[in-house]
């Protein structure tokens, strides 16, 4: 596709814009104009892009303009749910942003267990949306994340190994495909298309509206996290192998070496037990007594929305950051041995992260596109920090911790891996990808939506 910015064609474009401006609900924002500066900016602070114009969907209707143009103007299109991309896929130089944030409806319907949810919302909204019926689906550990992208790709977070990720969740996603088509995809219409969004990224189309099936959460669960001088990080990881290894599936429990609230490096274990808070206490208590005094405990009841948005704190708009990740089968010796020498370099700020998250339980059993059903674990690699110069030091070390750690591990999280020229899309998808393809060809030939861990339509 041969690809034109705006400002090149200004004089045909100028009004086609202005005609797309009068024909949209929504918003057409130019450079230059008032709210385009915010409107272009993601959460990521190193991604700093352009686009040409920015259109703000109201609707369906507005998205399928929106697209139209784009592609009537052989303009690169981006997508953007909840801007949360750490690759910066929901964004691009000088083409055409499609951004969905105005779209947040929410709602819930406690007697079917279903919630009906548009792009833009956030897990906090879905959350309190869900909550309100004591109601709950699989959604990420800090809720200012967007839902679309995180659904589009798997969806990890504390109700995984009880009900699955949030894909799997899914009962119905609308889409508008590239050839501008309002599409329902189900388990019963267009089943081979519902397949791929279940884990397949934003390759297919742009999703106007997602159904998910609920489940009874809370509102109190046991939950929270406690934390130990870096210098236990090693007796810390080992406990943590012992209790993921007899974890029940109510029971989802993170590590991290980290640093604590005052840049102490430290070795964390957070947790979320979806079940009789009780029960809960008896499984993490113990934890505490196997490893040792520790700084900071917070393990205790709390409300799933709590729970939810603990982290968030953490992570702000707009702070610099570059993301590995990979999955293992096990957390052998080896790896241990790996994470306990690369965490001795975490010294904040800036603020170095090595997270074990822990998998299985009912995400096994899930049918679609995300790949690694049966890992056992997932590392995230996060390097975050806010001074510019911290840049290379903190790319290099998030580098080569991943580097360390590819022998023992199989490939990455598509929602936590850097934007790399599709370098990370066979391992991310592994044996996946020949299908994805041939539904990309079918719905998507012409590689309209690229701006994700891309996949190649099939010949
Ligand atoms: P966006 O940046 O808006 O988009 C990401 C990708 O999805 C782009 O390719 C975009 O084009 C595509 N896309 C977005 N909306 C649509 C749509 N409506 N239709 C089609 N394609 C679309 N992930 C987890 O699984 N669990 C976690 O706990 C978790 N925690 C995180 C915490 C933080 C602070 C951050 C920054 C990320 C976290 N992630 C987590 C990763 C997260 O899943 C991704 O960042 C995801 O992209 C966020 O969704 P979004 O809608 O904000 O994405």
């Amino acid at each position: 596709m041969v690809v034109k910015s705006v400002s090149e064609t200004r004089g045909v474009a100028g009004a086609d814009i202005r005609g797309l401006r009068e024909a949209m609900r929504g918003q057409v924002l130019m450079p230059g104009e008032t709210g385009f500066d915010e409107a272009r900016r993601v959460w990521n602070g190193t991604v700093d892009r352009r686009p040409a114009l920015i259109a703000r969907c109201a609707d369906v209707a507005d998205v399928q303009r929106a697209l139209g143009f784009a592609v009537n103007h052989d303009l690169t299109v981006a997508v953007r749910g909840g801007g949360h991309s750490v690759a910066g896929f929901s964004t691009c130089d000088d083409g055409l942003l499609i951004d969905l944030g105005l779209m947040r409806t929410v709602s819930a319907d406690p007697d079917a267990r279903v919630a009906r949810a548009e792009p833009g919302a956030t897990g906090a909204e879905l959350d309190r949306a869900t909550q309100e019926h004591g109601l709950a689906t699989t959604l990420g550990v800090v809720s200012t994340t967007g839902i679309a992208g995180l659904t589009l790709g798997g969806g990890i977070g504390w109700l995984m190994r009880k009900h699955g990720l949030a894909c799997d969740n899914l009962l119905t996603v609308e889409l508008v495909t590239a050839d501008g088509r309002l599409v329902t995809a189900s388990a019963d219409e267009n089943p081979d298309l519902f397949w791929a969004l279940k884990g397949g990224g934003g390759n297919f189309g742009i999703v106007t509206s997602f159904e998910y099936r609920l489940h009874p959460v809370g509102p109190t669960v046991y939950g929270g996290g406690v934390m130990f001088a870096r210098e236990h990080r090693r007796a810390v990881l080992e406990a943590y192998r012992e209790l993921t290894r007899g974890a029940p599936e109510e029971l989802t429990t993170y590590t991290a070496m980290t640093d604590g609230p005052d840049g102490t490096p430290v070795a964390a274990v957070a947790a979320c037990y979806a079940g009789d808070p009780a029960e809960g206490a008896r499984l993490l208590d113990p934890l505490t007594a196997a490893i040792g005094e520790p700084l900071l405990d917070g393990l205790g009841p709390l409300t799933y929305t709590e729970q939810q948005s603990r982290m968030d704190a953490g992570y702000p708009r707009g702070q610099y950051h570059y993301w590995r990740s990979c999955f293992l089968d096990d957390l052998t010796e080896t790896v241990i041995d790996v994470l306990v020498d690369r965490a001795s370099d975490i010294q904040a700020p800036p603020a170095l992260e090595l997270i074990v998250e822990h998998m299985g339980g009912a995400i096994a059993a899930g049918d679609g596109a995300f790949a690694h059903r049966d890992a056992k674990y997932d590392i995230l690699i996060a390097a975050n920090w806010t001074d510019p110069a911290d840049q290379e030091r903190c790319v290099a070390w998030a580098r080569d911790t991943a580097a360390a750690l590819e022998p023992h591990s199989r490939g990455g999280y598509v929602n936590y891996e850097p934007d790399a020229d599709g370098a990370y899309v066979p391992a991310a998808f592994g044996d996946r990808l020949a299908r994805l393809g041939a539904v990309k060809a079918r719905y998507d030939p012409h590689n309209v939506f690229s701006l994700n861990q891309n996949v190649t339509p099939a010949p």
